[in-house]
């Protein structure tokens, strides 16, 4: 079985973004740069976003981190944001989720320059994605792609089986792997058989949220299995997939911590760096 190692994986991809960001700094005479808005003050959030900034920094991005109180008015928000969107230093903004209840979350998202979106989850970015055109890809799905492309370059005719339907992972996971040419099975919680559909798939990628909800006996011989969740547990941090019986028969297998999450920021830095490269034409 191969261990996918997203560690490995995301430090190889920063430095491919660093020696990009070199390039770009001779050729432009400026460097891409990141915005974060951060509200409130919930720890898993600021660790997240330590993170970003310190992975930015590492590959000479330009790095800025907005912080305001969980009472922050919501126009106040609003207004920072078309404040960047005119801000020419600022190639890429996120705001850090989940906000606080009295923000609307869809009217930040819609606020956000399409072509600064670097999480990719303004409607248009959406729409392109889904019409398979070029735009920002969410950082999560685009991390598991790349990590399946690593182990499997040509994907054409692949059943692929993804769990889980969110906007933030499963949905544009099945995109990307539409536009690969897999065939694509999208599952979630009225799925009927869940089992019967995984034990069809070449490739599953699990977005769901429950420790440990894919089995051993789910998994086929030289299934490639990407595990994207995160879950506390009393034993520790486990992923969405059980690792010690899947990895029995998988061909493939992303471990919980050190698979997707490492890729999700590279890929952070990778939209900012992309963004910026659509500026520049
Ligand atoms: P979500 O709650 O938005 O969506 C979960 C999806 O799972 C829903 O579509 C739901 O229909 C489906 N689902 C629920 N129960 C199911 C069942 N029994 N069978 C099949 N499908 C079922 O979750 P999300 O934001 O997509 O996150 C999923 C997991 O990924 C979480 O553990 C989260 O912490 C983790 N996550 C990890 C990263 C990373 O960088 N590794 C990033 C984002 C999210």
């Amino acid at each position: 079985m191969i261990l996918i190692d997203g560690k490995k994986a995301a430090a190889e991809l920063r430095e491919e973004l660093k020696k990009e960001v070199a390039n770009l700094k001779t050729k432009h005479n400026k460097v891409p740069g990141l915005t974060v808005i951060l509200i409130g003050d919930m720890t898993p959030s600021q660790i997240y976003v330590r993170n970003k900034e310190k992975s930015a920094n590492e590959v000479g991005l330009k790095s800025e981190v907005i912080r305001y109180p969980n009472t922050v008015e919501e126009k106040t928000v609003l207004e920072k944001i078309k404040e960047l969107n005119q801000d020419e230093t600022v190639s890429g903004i996120l705001v850090q989720l989940p906000l606080p209840k009295h923000i609307n979350k869809q009217k930040v998202i819609e606020t956000i320059d399409p072509l600064k979106d670097v999480d990719g989850f303004h409607p248009m970015n959406v729409g392109n994605l889904s019409s398979g055109y070029e735009s920002s890809v969410p950082c999560t799905p685009l991390g598991c792609y790349l990590l399946i492309k690593k182990i499997e370059p040509n994907l054409s005719g692949k059943k692929a089986v993804v769990v889980g339907r969110s906007n933030l992972n499963g949905k544009p996971m099945t995109q990307l792997l539409l536009k690969e040419n897999c065939t694509v099975t999208v599952t979630h919680s009225k799925t009927k058989d869940l089992k019967a559909e995984c034990l069809e798939a070449d490739i599953i990628i699990a977005a769901v949220g429950i420790p440990e909800l894919v089995k051993g006996d789910w998994v086929k011989k030289d299934t490639i299995v990407i595990d994207v969740g995160i879950n506390k547990t009393d034993k520790g941090i486990v992923g969405d997939v059980d690792f010690d019986e899947v990895s029995k028969n998988a061909k493939a297998l992303t471990p919980v911590p050190g698979g997707v999450g490492p890729m999700t920021i590279a890929c952070l830095l990778k939209n900012t760096i992309d963004c910026f490269k659509r500026s520049q034409i």
